[in-house]
């Protein structure tokens, strides 16, 4: 069983900030990097190496997850809006080769270049 830095934060072993959210497969807290003030990681629990290897059954609730996390970061942050984004592979800038989907709450003309 391959081994991270996010599994070390869900077996609690290095400090996080405190968890945003939770469900029983995936757990959200603050980026490390807060250039962008509430950017937030929806993190599974267990460890998946990219979005492919997440079973289809998960879906659901990483959909909870991403809500529950989202609605609390815009209240948090006072934003009007939030993109998510989740690298995948290399190529894609994935740095942490487990699971994990960032969510950046937006303000209107708050600048932040966002690629889609
Ligand atoms: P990615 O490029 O999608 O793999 O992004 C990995 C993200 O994990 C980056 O935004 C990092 O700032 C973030 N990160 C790295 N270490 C930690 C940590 N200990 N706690 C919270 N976020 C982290
Ligand atoms: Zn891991």
């Amino acid at each position: 069983m391959e081994r991270c830095i996010f599994c070390e934060i869900n077996d609690g072993k290095i400090p996080s900030e405190n968890k945003i959210y939770e469900t029983e497969n995936f757990f959200s807290i603050l980026d490390i990097n807060q250039d962008v003030k509430g950017h937030a990681l929806v993190i599974s629990k267990k460890h998946f190496s990219n979005i492919l290897e997440l079973p289809v059954s998960l879906g659901r609730e990483l959909l909870d997850c991403i809500k529950g996390t989202s609605l609390k970061i815009m209240k948090d942050y006072q934003a009007t809006g939030f993109n998510t984004i989740n690298n995948n592979f290399d190529s894609a800038g994935q740095l942490i080769k487990h699971f994990h989907l960032h969510i950046f709450p937006r303000k209107e003309d708050d600048g932040l270049k966002i690629i889609t």
